[in-house]
C-alpha cells in the first residue's frame, strides 16, 4: 500500500494520518481519512492539488465541514482543509476573503466598518468556500447578492481564472463550483453598502435571535438537511408527514425543526443516511414531492 504522506514530503504543508474527519464536521460524524493537508496559504492549496492530481490520489476540499456528511468507511485520499487561507481585505465597501474565511469574520468587518449587506451570513457557520459553491443564503439574501467577482483554480488546466457576478450560474443553493467539481474556489470580492452602524447591530441580533429559537444548536447537525422544493418548505413537508422526533440509530429528525437531521449522540453516517432516505420515502408518499439533500456526502 503506497503512503501517501510521502507524495507531500517536498512541500512544507502540514499533514495528519489516519485524520479523525468526525472531529472535522459539524454532525460530529465521519470515519478516518487516509490523510488530512492543511495548506497556510493559496500557494500551498494549489501544490496539495497539483501532487493529488499528478499522483491520481482522490482529494476533496473542505472549509467548516458545516454541510457535509463523511462516510463510516472515512476518505481513502486526501481531504484538504481551507481554514488556514483566510486572508480579509477592505477597500472602501468591497470585501475581499480567501476560501477559508469564516463568514462570521466578514460580517464582523462588515460591522465594525459600517457595511451592510453582508448580516444575512453572520450565523452562517461555514467559511466563504462553502458558502460561494453552495450560494448560501438566509432571511431574504445570499450569496449571489453581494459578489462581484471571483478566484478559482482549474484543476484541469492547472490555471487561475477571474469570473465576474454573472459568470458564477448562481441559483439556488447552486454555482458554478458546485455543477463542475473541478473548479477550486480560492477567492471573492463582495461589494456592500454604507449604512448606520445601529440598524446593521439590530439585523444581526434579530437574525441570532431568530436562529437560536428556530434551530436545534445543542445538537451536533448540518443546517437545513434538504433544499427547499419549489413551492413548499422542506420543514413542513416533513413535519407534516408527523415525521418530527422520528429517528434511526443515534440520528433524529430535530423536533425543534423538521428541516435538520441531528446526531442525537453516536450516530452514524449510515443512520443519517437511512433516516433521510425514509424521509424522502415518506414525504413522496404523502405530498408527491421529491425532496434533494442540500448536504453533500464525501465517502
Ligand atoms: C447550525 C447551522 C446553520 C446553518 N444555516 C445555514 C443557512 O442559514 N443558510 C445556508 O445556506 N446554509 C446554512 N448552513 C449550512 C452551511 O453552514 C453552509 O452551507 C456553509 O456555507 C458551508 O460552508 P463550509 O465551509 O462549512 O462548507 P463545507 O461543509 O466544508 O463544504 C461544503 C461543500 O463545499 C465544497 N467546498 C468547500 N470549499 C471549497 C472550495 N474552496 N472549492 C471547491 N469546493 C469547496 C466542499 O467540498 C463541499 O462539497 C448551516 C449549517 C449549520 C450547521
Amino acid at each position: 500500500m503506497r503512503d501517501l504522506s510521502e507524495l507531500y514530503s517536498s512541500t512544507s504543508i502540514e499533514k495528519k494520518e489516519s485524520f479523525d474527519l468526525s472531529r472535522a464536521s459539524t454532525f460530529r460524524i465521519g470515519g478516518l481519512a487516509k490523510l488530512a493537508l492543511f495548506p497556510k496559504n493559496e500557494e500551498e492549496l494549489l501544490k496539495a492539488i497539483r501532487i493529488s492530481k499528478e499522483n491520481e490520489v482522490r482529494f476533496e476540499i473542505i472549509g467548516n465541514g458545516s454541510n457535509v456528511l463523511f462516510a463510516d468507511e472515512g476518505f481513502d485520499g486526501a481531504i484538504i482543509f481551507t481554514n488556514k487561507i483566510n486572508n480579509v481585505t477592505l477597500d472602501d465597501c468591497y470585501i475581499t476573503a480567501q476560501t477559508g474565511t469564516k463568514l462570521v469574520k466578514i460580517s464582523s468587518l462588515a460591522l465594525e466598518n459600517s457595511l451592510s449587506g453582508f448580516e444575512f451570513a453572520h450565523g452562517i457557520p461555514g467559511t466563504v468556500g462553502g458558502a460561494m459553491i453552495m450560494n448560501a443564503g438566509a432571511y431574504g439574501s445570499d450569496m449571489a447578492s453581494v459578489v462581484v467577482s471571483s478566484r478559482y483554480y482549474d484543476t484541469k488546466t492547472y490555471k487561475i481564472e477571474v469570473i465576474s457576478r454573472e459568470e458564477h450560474k448562481f441559483a439556488y443553493r447552486d454555482s458554478l463550483f458546485a455543477c463542475d467539481r473541478s473548479l477550486v474556489f480560492l477567492s471573492t470580492t463582495i461589494r456592500l453598502q454604507h449604512a448606520d452602524k445601529y440598524e446593521i447591530v439590530e439585523k444581526i441580533s434579530k437574525n441570532t435571535e431568530s436562529r437560536r429559537n428556530s434551530q436545534p444548536l445543542e445538537y451536533p447537525n448540518c443546517g437545513s438537511f434538504f433544499k427547499r422544493p419549489d413551492g413548499y418548505f422542506a420543514a413542513k413537508l416533513i413535519d407534516d408527514a408527523n415525521l418530527k422526533g422520528y429517528s434511526i440509530g443515534g440520528a433524529e429528525v430535530s423536533t425543534k425543526h423538521a428541516g435538520f437531521i441531528v446526531n442525537k449522540g453516536g450516530a452514524t453516517a449510515n443512520d443519517v443516511l437511512l433516516l433521510s432516505k425514509h424521509i424522502e420515502d415518506t414525504v413522496y408518499q404523502k405530498h408527491g414531492v421529491k425532496l434533494e439533500r442540500e448536504v453533500k456526502y464525501i465517502f
